[in-house]
């Protein structure tokens, strides 16, 4: 469900977001040995196929740039972004490509074998990880800019401490299963009209975990889990995107056979603002201005995200004219820079005017020769 959106790639890599390719890519390579599915020892899917991921954007410059500008949205397709990985995900990647070719030699080193071949068939049903799951908040527009702590609350299944997720008395009082001999999976043998078909199917009698449980865990009545409900406060960091997703470790949906819980993915909704519109980092306003003050020029107080700020309006000010606040926009989600805020102008002719101002409209109409109207200087350019 959350597939398209990922734990930060330079968090994931351990790398800064200065760093050069050759970083990125010895970090990958450390990551790739010690996550590698084969590795016995420290070995886990999810987290390789995550550098992996990571490594396949910021290895390449192009989808580098896109992501530091945009972000996790930029890959994810809901908000328009492209996504790099679609249809294929992981199993896309051409690990014989050149880029992956010097990885695949240190993996075949280490591990023996082809990387990336299809995994033997005999190995016994292992534990594995739950899907990840989403949420979705909706907080207000300054929220966003200024950064919020929101509680929430999670139901979810936690793996119970006592059995570890088994199921099983202490975690240990089970045996392989005898019929798919700890495979989880069954291979059966059926006559067509074609000759004999061999399909693979789930263990009936382990339900596919490889394991009989002799004594239930009291704890958790041998399900391996318990319904939980947490209350927890979520950090949404100052400068959030509408769309952008905050990762909860462990409280996606549960996994089986031992295996850990997904992630839990919270999918941030901002509101949209009457006054200010964001793009990016900046903020956008239109604010009135009388057109006396665009001709004489004034100074006038304009609203920020951060409050009020003086405005000197020069004279001479024409239509639709656009003034810059710097750093008046919002903060870099990713460091401490910040976005600008435009002014855009909406000049006012008034359509009502009392006595007074009508006369010294009209002085102003006699004070000025022909010869300064604009209107007289295209009509003659026009005859020439
Ligand atoms: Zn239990
Ligand atoms: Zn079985």
């Amino acid at each position: 469900m959350a597939q398209s959106n990922k734990r930060d790639y330079y968090e994931v890599l351990g790398v800064d977001k200065t760093a050069t390719q050759d970083q990125i890519k010895s970090a990958y390579r450390k990551l790739a040995k010690k996550y590698h599915p084969d590795n016995k020892e420290t070995g886990d899917a999810e987290k390789f196929k995550e550098a992996t991921e990571a490594y396949s954007v910021l290895s390449d410059e192009n989808k580098r740039k896109t992501y530091d500008q945009f972000g996790f949205s930029a890959f994810d397709q809901a908000s328009g972004g492209q996504n790099p990985f679609s249809g294929s995900g992981f199993e896309g990647f051409n690990f014989g490509s050149d880029d992956f070719g010097d990885i695949n030699d240190i993996l075949s080193r280490m591990f023996g074998g082809a990387f990336g071949g299809t995994r033997s068939s005999s190995r016994t049903a292992g534990p594995r990880r739950g899907d990840d799951t989403l949420m979705r908040i909706k907080i207000n527009f300054m929220d966003a800019i200024n950064g919020k702590t929101v509680p929430i609350t999670i139901n979810y299944d936690e793996q119970c401490a006592s059995c570890k997720g088994t199921g099983a008395k202490n975690g240990t009082d089970y045996q392989t299963c005898p019929h798919c001999n700890g495979r989880g999976r069954v291979v059966k043998q059926t006559q067509t009209f074609f000759g004999t078909m061999q399909t693979e199917t789930t263990c009936p009698y382990c339900g596919g975990t490889g394991k009989i449980i002799n004594t239930k865990c009291p704890d958790c009545g041998g399900k391996g889990y318990k319904r939980v409900k947490k209350e927890k406060e979520i950090n949404i960091p100052a400068g959030i995107q509408s769309g952008q997703q905050i990762r909860i470790q462990g409280m996606g949906e549960r996994g089986s056979n031992g295996g850990p819980n997904g992630d839990l993915y919270i999918e941030v909704i901002v509101a949209e603002h009457n006054l200010f519109k964001r793009e990016g980092n900046d903020i956008h306003i239109t604010i009135p201005l009388d057109f006396i003050d665009a001709v004489l020029g004034n100074t006038i107080s304009v609203p920020t995200v951060y409050g009020d700020v003086n405005l000197k309006i020069p004279a001479g000010t024409q239509p639709n004219q656009i003034f810059r606040l710097k750093d008046k926009g919002v903060k870099n989600l990713r460091g401490n820079d910040y976005g600008d805020e435009y002014v855009h102008i909406d000049l006012k002719i008034p359509t009502k005017l009392n006595k007074n101002q009508k006369q010294a409209l009209e002085a102003y109409k006699e004070a000025t020769s022909s010869d300064d109207s604009f209107f007289t200087r295209f009509s003659k350019g026009f005859k020439k």
